[in-house]
């Protein structure tokens, strides 16, 4: 199926040929249809598959069919702001012939902020993308109204959840046009999450589209180390060698600090990142990320997912991430496109059995890279007696001594087709 074929406005799909989208996804060839028939949806996808043109691209067809009453008309939820704006942008690129406006409205910015974003509720703006803290304040002000709203979308509710937006979530939903039509996104769907969406869909379809499993073309490897040997082995990693692109992830603000100190101190240009960080400093270092004026940015899992920056060469998990799924997100930054990419893994003792959860979710194993000699003794890899005995360097690694040097490489799952996004007329 084309889009065309969809019977998807025309300016839409003029805007969507600028942004050279010619061929639906899966999941856009299965949700688009589903949305536009106007039933609710729960899709079960993560960032990658193209999940989000998936609700948007019928969005803002809904938008289109129907006549301009100033009033808003889609609210879409995410649980980040930096995903609020990648939303916002991706409306902006496919909506840019069809005069349809949009706001991302999220926390962090200044008075003169939501001065802007109050007189966009008001004046009645057609899509609303917000994190459900600031659209609770807005909220509680009074002037917003939800009467008219046609679609409600849940994106990473998962997430959402995770994070404790849950009440945040129903006061939003006890303020909408109960007549809306609602689609829910998640990458996973445990009972908790499944419960909640029920609650707040009608008879929804399900749309799922495969599985936690890290793009084609991922080189994924891990080096199994004790906790004090990963500074050394970070630098070890791009000392003296031309990596251009490149993600750190740690799980905790404070190590993302001090893994920018020791790549700073060892000479690497490299750039931080947390939700610590004022919303304008985030958005300076993932520009200068993106002009590869910074090599490697250091960052939480607020950039996992959702974020689109293309051809990062390699991603480094300095620790090994809480939820598997999280894994999958963090290592979806590379390889994108066509182009292959590596994720590294550092795995201290006591996260080796984090790790074999891991493997058994993108039901691979990882190989075990050699740390060089001069890092001194490595545990072995045991995740199920606790995390390895001592070993001295090379020598009687057993079942890793193979593995030497060599990666695993990611089994598919991802069938997104990314092509750069062109210039605003071109
Ligand atoms: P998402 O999973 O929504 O984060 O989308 C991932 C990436 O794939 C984004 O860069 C989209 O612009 C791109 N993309 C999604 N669907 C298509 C498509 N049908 N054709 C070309 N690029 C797409």
């Amino acid at each position: 199926m084309t889009f065309k074929e969809m019977n998807l406005h025309p300016t839409l799909l003029e805007g969507m040929d600028a942004m050279g989208f010619e061929k639906p996804t899966p999941i856009q060839e299965q949700a688009i249809p589903i949305c536009l028939g106007g039933k609710d949806m729960i899709g079960i996808a993560q960032t990658g598959t193209g999940k989000t043109a998936a609700f948007v691209l019928p969005t803002i067809h809904k938008v289109l069919s129907t006549p301009d009453e100033s009033k808003i008309k889609t609210l879409i939820i995410v649980p980040t702001r930096e995903l609020a704006v990648q939303i916002d942008q991706a409306i902006e690129g496919f909506a840019y012939f069809t005069g349809i406006s949009s706001m991302a409205i999220y926390g962090g910015g200044d008075g003169k902020e939501f001065k802007q974003e109050k007189t966009a509720l008001t004046s009645g703006i057609d899509i609303v993308i917000a994190t459900p803290g600031r659209m609770i304040s807005h909220l509680n002000l009074g002037y917003v109204d939800f009467s008219q709203l046609q679609t409600l979308i849940l994106d990473e509710a998962d997430r959402m959840l995770d994070m404790g937006f849950q009440r945040d979530l129903q006061r939003i939903l006890d303020h909408v046009n109960k007549d809306r039509q609602t689609l829910f996104f998640s990458a996973t769907m445990p009972s908790k999450i499944m419960d909640f969406a029920k609650g707040i869909l009608k008879s929804p379809e399900v749309v799922k589209i495969a599985l936690s499993k890290p793009a084609e073309g991922v080189l994924q490897g891990a080096y199994v180390l004790h906790q004090s040997q990963k500074p050394e082995m970070l630098v070890e990693l791009f000392k003296g060698k031309d990596v251009k692109s490149a993600i750190v992830f740690s799980s905790t603000k404070k190590n993302v600090i001090n893994i920018h100190r020791i790549l700073k101190r060892a000479g690497i240009s490299t750039g931080a990142i947390s939700s610590d960080l004022e919303q304008k400093e985030r958005e300076e270092v993932l520009l200068q990320f993106k002009n590869r004026r910074i090599a490697v940015l250091v960052a939480t899992d607020v950039v996992s997912r959702g974020i689109d920056i293309d051809n990062i060469e390699l991603v480094v998990n300095y620790d090994v991430p809480g939820d598997a799924e999280d894994y999958v997100h963090r290592i979806g930054r590379t390889a994108r496109a066509s182009a292959t990419g590596v994720g590294i893994t550092f795995v201290s003792q006591d996260e080796q059995y984090k790790f074999l959860k891991i493997e058994e979710l993108i039901g691979s194993e990882i190989r075990k890279l050699q740390a060089p000699e001069r890092l001194g003794e490595t545990p072995e890899y045991k995740p199920k007696s606790g995390g390895g005995q001592r070993r001295f360097g090379n020598k009687g690694r057993g079942g890793n001594q193979k593995n030497k040097g060599k990666f695993s490489k990611g089994k598919g799952g991802n069938n997104s087709k990314r092509k750069p996004r062109p210039k605003k007329g071109e």
